[in-house]
């Protein structure tokens, strides 16, 4: 397709989502970076926040500012309505059967590491085998590594092909009577690759192997329903879907949340303690010991209704129509190679620039006001994968618009002129 072509069926696509509207709702996205119209291509390690969410946050320690569950007072009512009915939104956001299979964390770091200690504990004996992929983020890799040490795991590892897709030949293969668990990206933060998910599952599940997605970069992008898909567990983090951060969501289906032991020991996760022992109280709570982020929890909930009023069909189709036209629009820059090119993939563009480190492209790219990252984005081996050691990442979210996109093209053109 053209790119004059393409420029307007994404014109068209941004007016169906209204776009500007959107843009509106976001107060950063109105102001100045070094200078010029901040552009923000950052969004895969954090999203900016609505006006709704910002507001739902002050709202909690302006008017309702109390702890939760224990207040015998009105504060302390309304507080924990809020707390619980945020718990009731992300369960229905996911499309999960029960509220008690909602478990607020810190992010999706901890909903991993929670899994690891309490599931990989309980379940998981010496000699069996945990599946990831090539693709996954530190989060998804460390905190298997770290049980393998205690229980005398072992880590399997799914590769990709040059597109950046799991290679299902390979899973296939590795999947067998020693698997445990697998624990899987739903979309790959560092090159944007959705994979097949629902394959990946009905193919666990055969072998009777629970699953646990990683679904960070996925909530932001396409609707997802967990009963639909049957993963046994589900992590994201609040700040990377318009929420706050220091607040992240772990579903698990409920038998399991029954099976394993606490992940951490504390205040509100009891429901007797006594010198001779402890009864534990029932999920969700088992697994919330101590005081959770109260206000974050609330202010991802006004996240989510934030995101409810847009059509997930008109989001989808907006931002694929955008990568199209960014991915088109940057092969027209000379030396710049994409990494990352499966057919199913979020907006999330990395690429390397011939001869150029792509901290230095970055630094320039940052001079124009244009926000993107460089490093190994949290996936060394997957960096090593693809014989870099960095890219620079320009990740997308639903208020990227063309015109930034050609504010990205120009800068990597001046960019180069520096270099050559
Ligand atoms: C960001 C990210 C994580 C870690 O999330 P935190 O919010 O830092 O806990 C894990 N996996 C993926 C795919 C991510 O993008």
């Amino acid at each position: 397709m053209s790119t004059t072509t393409l420029q307007s069926a994404t014109k068209r696509a941004a007016e169906a989502l209204d776009v500007a509207g959107l843009r509106r709702q976001f107060p950063i996205l109105g102001r100045a970076a070094r200078d010029r119209p901040l552009v923000y291509l950052d969004n895969a390690a954090t999203s900016q926040k609505p006006q709704a969410v910002i507001d739902a946050l002050l709202r909690f320690y302006t008017e309702d500012c109390s702890n939760i569950h224990r207040g015998a007072h009105l504060l302390g009512q309304r507080a924990s309505e809020a707390y619980d009915a945020a718990r009731v939104r992300v369960q229905r956001f996911l499309g999960a059967g029960s509220d008690s299979e909602i478990i607020f964390v810190r992010g999706t770091t901890e909903a991993i590491n929670l899994v690891a200690q309490a599931f990989g504990t309980r379940h998981l004996e010496p000699g069996q085998e945990i599946i990831i992929s090539t693709l996954e983020h530190h989060a998804n890799i460390v905190p298997w590594q770290m049980l393998c040490q205690r229980r005398g795991t072992r880590l399997r590892i799914v590769p990709v092909d040059e597109t950046g897709q799991l290679v299902m030949d390979a899973y296939e293969r590795l999947l067998g009577p020693r698997t445990g668990l697998v624990a899987v990206t739903h979309a790959s933060n560092a090159l944007g690759t959705v994979t097949p998910l629902r394959e990946i599952i009905a193919l666990a599940h055969r072998q009777g192997v629970p699953v646990l997605v990683d679904g960070a970069q996925a909530v932001p992008h396409r609707r997802v329903d967990v009963s639909q898909l049957d993963c046994d567990f589900y992590a994201f983090s609040g700040h990377k879907v318009f929420g706050p951060t220091g607040i992240g969501v772990l579903y698990a289906k409920r038998r399991w949340l029954e099976a394993m032991p606490p992940y951490q020991g504390g205040g509100g996760m009891i429901s007797s303690v006594r010198f001779q022992g402890t009864t534990y109280a029932d999920p969700p709570h088992k697994f919330e010991a101590g005081t959770p982020h109260i206000a974050g929890a609330i202010a991802l909930g006004a996240a989510i209704d934030f995101l409810d009023q847009y059509s997930g069909r008109a989001i989808e189709e907006y931002e694929q129509q955008l990568l199209e036209y960014a991915t088109q629009s940057l092969a027209s820059v000379p030396g710049l190679r994409i990494i990352g090119t499966a057919p199913d993939k979020v907006p999330i563009l990395s690429f390397v620039l011939q001869g150029i480190h792509p901290h230095d492209v970055g630094t320039i790219l940052d001079r124009y006001g244009i926000a993107t990252r460089t490093g190994h984005h949290c996936a060394q081996p997957l960096m090593e994968r693809f014989g870099v050691p960095a890219t620079t990442r320009a990740s997308l979210a639903m208020y990227n618009t063309h015109h930034e996109i050609d504010a990205l093209i120009d800068a990597l053109h001046k960019v180069n002129e520096v270099f050559r």
